[in-house]
């Protein structure tokens, strides 16, 4: 399964608004609270670790926000101080998300993300964006209501496209500037306001590497929480083999035809070239294009 998704939690949306039912899930002796130090998840071994609430010792005004019942059980995020040493020593070990996602099952993977952008939101988003006053968590964490304006703030997601654009049996795979060395990938950007999808996709690869493209097909999407985006992976069928690398963003590209994919995917090619991570939906597009007859 792609990394992050598949989240089995049932969030209990109309129920979460309710604040005295948030407090009575909270108050179940069976409830369970992830602790997030400095945007990493607690991992006790290989599984996310959701611990009894009276191990914890959070701030009075600590982000605890409600992520969903899980066969019934509730299940919470708690954000730890920002200490420089980790918290709840013995306990577990805080991991970097990235790292995690890589050593854990599909599902903790799916919740551990969706607790990392939650508790990451509202560590960013205490203040008010209209008045400046300070806000306070509504609907288990979904929610921030301002009492001086009123206004309400509702955590984040950025729709970001990733591309593969593909010709006959080659596709065109890039490297930005700020990947690790030697990684070719999907290209990709944010969508702006007033754009489509398929627009995003046209725009961005006219400006990456000057490709000219006839259609986009939207493949699957991937909860990708650096910090809160949500990634919309898709084809490109490019009208032709030429383009141009636009230097401040792009250092290579270059066409790859099914058969090098599978090979590079399978590790048979040993050179300086490297294809992206399992937990990357570029990989995705690579994989699940090369596998087709
Ligand atoms: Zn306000």
């Amino acid at each position: 399964m792609l990394s992050f998704t598949g989240n089995p939690l049932d969030r209990a949306s109309a129920e979460r608004a309710d604040p005295d039912w948030v407090s009575a899930q909270r108050a179940r002796p069976d409830a369970r609270f992830l602790p997030i130090w400095q945007t990493k998840p607690l991992l006790v071994g290989e599984r996310a670790g959701f611990l009894e609430a009276f191990r914890l010792h959070p701030e009075p005004d600590a982000a605890c926000v409600f992520l969903g019942l899980r066969e019934g059980q509730p299940l919470f995020a708690v954000a730890m101080a920002d200490s420089e040493v980790p918290p709840l020593a013995g306990l577990g070990e805080f991991h970097d998300m990235r790292a995690a996602a890589f050593l854990l099952p599909d599902a903790d993977t799916a919740i551990a993300g969706q607790a990392k952008a939650l508790i990451d939101w509202h560590r960013r988003h205490r203040f008010c964006a209209q008045c400046g006053a300070e806000t306070a968590t509504r609907d288990g964490g979904y929610r921030r209501l301002c009492p001086a304006c009123g206004a309400e703030h509702y955590p984040r997601t950025d729709p970001v496209v990733i591309m593969l654009p593909l010709l006959g049996e080659e596709c065109l795979v890039g490297r930005n500037a700020r990947f690790p060395l030697g990684l070719y990938s999907a290209f990709a950007g944010f969508i702006e306001p007033g754009e489509t999808m398929e627009e995003a996709v046209a725009r961005e690869l006219k400006e990456e590497v000057s490709l000219a493209i006839s259609a986009v097909r939207y493949h699957a999407s991937q909860p990708w929480p650096f910090p809160s985006s949500l990634m919309l992976g898709c084809y490109a069928d490019a009208a032709a083999k030429d383009f141009c690398i636009d230097a401040r963003e792009i250092e290579d590209a270059r066409w790859m035809t099914k058969e090098e994919a599978r090979d590079r995917l399978a590790g048979k090619i040993e050179d300086a070239i490297k294809m992206p991570t399992a937990i990357a939906i570029a990989r995705r597009l690579i994989a699940d294009w090369a596998a087709k007859p």
